[in-house]
C-alpha cells in the first residue's frame, strides 16, 4: 500500500521538505500538508510590514499553491490531536487524516492568559498574519485622531512592534500615535547593556514611552491595568509576552519538554514514536533547549527533509546538530537595526539593510517555488 508522509504546518522547518515534495511523489509515497492558512507568513518580515515597509505578498510562502503544483494534497485545516498509536491525527473540522510518518512544524502562540476581553483591537504577535490587520486599523484611526498603541512585553518583538508602528503612523497626514511598552522587568532582559543601551536609545528618542517593572494583569475593555492597579487607556494592543509551543503534544499524551514542546532526540524525532518528526518552535530538543528563534527552524530544514523520507525509505536517520551562537538583527522601524553576533554589535542603517537584504533573499529562495 502507498505510504503517507503528512506534514503537519508548512512552518519554517519544512520548507525544504516543500521545496523538494516532487521526490516524495515520484518515490510513490502521498503527501499532505495541513495548514490554517494558504501561506506561511515569514515572522522576521512580519514587523516590517506592520511599518509599512513590505507588503504581506512580500513576506509570505504560498504552501497551498506549492503543494498543489508538485503533487501534494493540501487541506486547509488545524491538527488538534495525535493518536499516535492508530497513527492518525484528528483536525478541528473532525476530520481525521492517517499517516505513516508525520512531521510537525505547527509554530508557537502567545500566551492569552491576561486577556479578559475579546476585542478585536487586541492584537497577539502570533499569529504574524494578523500584523497586516493591526497595520490597516492603526491607519484607519490615526487618520482623524492620536491612537493610543499600547505594548505588553519586554523582548525583542516589542521594541520591533513599537518601532514599527512609530515608522507607520510617522507620516505627513496621519496623526503619529502616541506608544508605550509595558515590561514585566526590564527591556531586553536577556540581551548584552549594550543591545539594551542601543534598543532603549532609539525607542526613546522617538517618544516611545517604556514602562519597566510594569506587570500587567488584566486587559478588558480597551483598559490596561497594572498589577500595581494603575490604569491605562488603549486603543491598539499588541501582547508581545513570549511565546509557546502549539498544546497539540501535550494534550495528546505524547513525551513533551517543560514549556510542552513535542520531546524530539538529536534525529529530530519523537522520542516516544519513531515515525513522529519535528522542528521550529514548536518542539523541545532533548540534548539542548533551543531558543525559540527562526534559526533554528531554518538550520533543522535539511535534517527534516532527510529524515522523514528515511523513515519511508527506512534508511539512516541524520543528526542535528544545532551549532553555535546566532546573528540576530533587529528592524526598529525607522530604517535602522541592531545587528548582534556573539559579542560583535553595531547599529544604524547599515544593520537594517543587512537584514533586509538576508530576509529578501530567503523569500525569493521560496517564493521561486511557486513560479
Ligand atoms: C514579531 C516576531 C518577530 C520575529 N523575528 C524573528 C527574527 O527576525 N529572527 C528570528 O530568528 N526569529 C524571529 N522570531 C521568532 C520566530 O518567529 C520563530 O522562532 C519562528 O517563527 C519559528 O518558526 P516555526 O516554523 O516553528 O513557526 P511558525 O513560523 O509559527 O510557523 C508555524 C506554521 O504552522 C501553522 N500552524 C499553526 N498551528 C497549526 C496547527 N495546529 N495545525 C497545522 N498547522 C498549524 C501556521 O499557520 C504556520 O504556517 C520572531 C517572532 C515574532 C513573534
Amino acid at each position: 500500500m502507498t505510504k503517507q508522509l503528512v506534514l503537519a504546518g508548512g512552518g519554517h522547518a519544512h520548507m525544504m521538505a516543500l521545496a523538494h515534495l516532487n521526490e516524495f511523489v515520484e518515490k510513490g509515497y502521498q503527501v499532505t500538508v495541513i495548514q490554517p492558512s494558504p501561506y506561511h507568513y515569514y515572522s522576521g518580515m512580519g514587523p516590517g510590514m506592520l511599518g509599512n515597509m513590505y507588503s504581506p505578498e512580500e513576506i509570505r510562502f504560498s504552501t497551498r499553491h506549492v503543494v498543489d503544483k508538485h503533487g501534494g494534497t493540501f487541506i486547509l485545516g488545524k491538527v488538534v490531536k495525535v493518536d499516535p498509536d492508530a497513527c492518525i491525527i484528528h483536525l478541528e473540522s473532525g476530520e481525521t487524516v492517517p499517516y505513516d510518518t508525520i512531521s510537525f512544524n505547527i509554530g508557537s502562540y502567545v500566551p492569552e492568559s491576561i486577556i479578559t476581553d475579546n476585542s478585536e483591537n487586541i492584537f497577539p504577535v502570533k499569529p504574524i498574519e494578523r500584523l497586516a490587520e493591526a497595520r490597516k486599523k492603526i491607519l484607519q484611526l490615526s487618520a482623524d485622531n492620536v491612537v493610543k498603541v499600547c505594548v505588553i512585553g519586554g523582548g525583542p518583538s516589542a521594541v520591533e512592534i513599537a518601532g514599527n508602528v512609530w515608522g507607520l503612523t510617522n507620516k505627513s497626514n496621519i496623526h503619529p500615535a502616541d506608544i508605550k511598552i509595558f515590561s514585566r522587568s526590564t527591556i531586553m532582559a536577556g540581551f548584552p547593556q549594550r543591545v539594551r543601551a542601543r534598543a532603549i536609545q532609539s525607542l526613546v528618542s522617538r517618544n516611545i514611552e517604556i514602562l519597566e517593572q510594569s506587570n500587567v494583569s488584566t486587559i478588558q475593555h480597551g483598559i490596561i491595568e497594572l498589577e500595581s492597579c494603575q490604569t491605562f487607556p488603549a486603543d491598539i494592543i499588541f501582547v508581545a509576552v513570549g511565546v509557546q509551543p502549539s498544546p497539540v503534544f501535550k494534550e495528546s499524551g505524547l513525551a513533551v519538554g517543560p514549556d510542552g514542546g513535542l520531546m524530539v532526540n538529536k534525529y529530530l524525532q519523537s522520542t516516544d514514536y519513531p515515525n513522529i518528526f519535528g522542528g521550529g518552535d514548536c518542539i523541545h530538543f532533548k540534548e539542548k533547549p533551543l531558543d525559540k528563534v527562526g534559526v533554528y527552524a531554518v538550520r533543522e530544514n535539511p535534517i527534516i527533509l532527510h529524515n522523514i523520507m528515511a523513515s519511508l525509505d527506512g534508511t539512516e536517520l541524520m543528526e542535528f546538530k544545532p551549532g553555535g551562537d546566532y546573528l540576530l538583527i533587529f528592524n526598529l522601524g525607522d530604517g535602522t537595526g541592531i545587528f548582534r553576533k556573539k559579542c560583535f554589535l553595531f547599529g544604524g542603517r547599515p544593520a537594517f539593510l543587512l537584514k533586509d537584504y538576508i530576509d529578501r533573499k530567503f523569500m525569493k529562495k521560496f517564493q521561486a517555488l511557486e513560479h
